[in-house]
């Protein structure tokens, strides 16, 4: 998987990338992690990339032709998906993780400041994805989420003991509770069954506890669960 951001922070994207599994994947070749920085596309010579609104108000927004030209810069792979992070975006959830996982490139556009001049957005025609409904400040962190969750589904960035199989969401449930040495702390005992070995009675617990905490915690989550799973 080849991830393209481009970004006038290169070294946010870069930095957070080098560490853990995800920087195993990247020494591994399981993924790529290239970085293109609009400022190198500017025309003039103080290299600006934002200006003042047109109409008025706050901040600055970010010119079209630094972002446009940035963009044609970047050689597109035949299953290539370019993301724009924007809070007016879908929300990113694990159904689109799982979509953009299929492709071999994803784009993403990061902005900042009051964001895009609107014409990029009809020039480039991004898909727009959104972290949730907060603003930011930047496009990098919800980049840098994308990355992250994307890398997660493709084969052979976690090793099987990491598996992603049983994790939240992966049917549509949350995860079971986990736990792990000592069996006693501060009076608190790991539940009797996961001591056993007993296969089948801890896949027993582990399913009731998904289905317990994913109503308590998610009832749309649950709820649609059930829909999926009762016809
Ligand atoms: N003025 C824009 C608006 O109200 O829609 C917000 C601009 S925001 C301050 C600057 C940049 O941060 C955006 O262009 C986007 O790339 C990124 N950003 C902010 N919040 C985000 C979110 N919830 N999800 C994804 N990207 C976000």
């Amino acid at each position: 998987m080849i991830f393209d951001v481009m970004t006038l922070f290169p070294e946010m994207i870069e930095q957070a990338c080098n560490y853990s599994i995800l920087k195993r994947a990247l020494d591994n070749n399981i993924i790529s992690v290239n970085t293109v920085n609009p400022r190198d596309f500017t025309l003039d010579k103080h290299k600006k990339v934002d200006d003042t609104p047109y109409g008025g108000g706050a901040g600055m927004v970010l010119m079209a032709q630094p972002y446009v030209d940035a963009y044609n810069s970047i050689k597109q792979s035949e299953k290539s998906v370019t993301v724009m992070l924007s809070p007016q975006g879908e929300p990113f959830c694990d159904a689109i993780v799982n979509e953009l996982s299929g492709y071999e490139q994803i784009i993403m556009l990061c902005g900042h400041y009051e964001g895009f001049d609107e014409r990029i957005r009809d020039i480039i025609k991004p898909r727009e994805i959104s972290l949730g409904d907060f603003v930011l400040t930047g496009g990098e962190l919800p980049a840098l989420c994308v990355i992250d969750a994307v890398s997660r589904k493709i084969e052979g960035t976690l090793g099987k003991i990491e598996s992603a199989n049983d994790d939240s969401f992966a049917d549509g449930l949350l995860e079971y509770p986990q736990y792990t040495k000592p069996r006693e702390f501060m009076g608190l005992k790991v539940p009797e069954v996961l001591l056993n070995g007993n296969h089948k009675d801890i896949a027993e617990f582990r399913q009731k506890c998904r289905l317990e905490r994913t109503k308590a915690k998610r009832p749309d989550l649950y709820k649609k669960y059930l829909e999926n799973n009762n016809s």
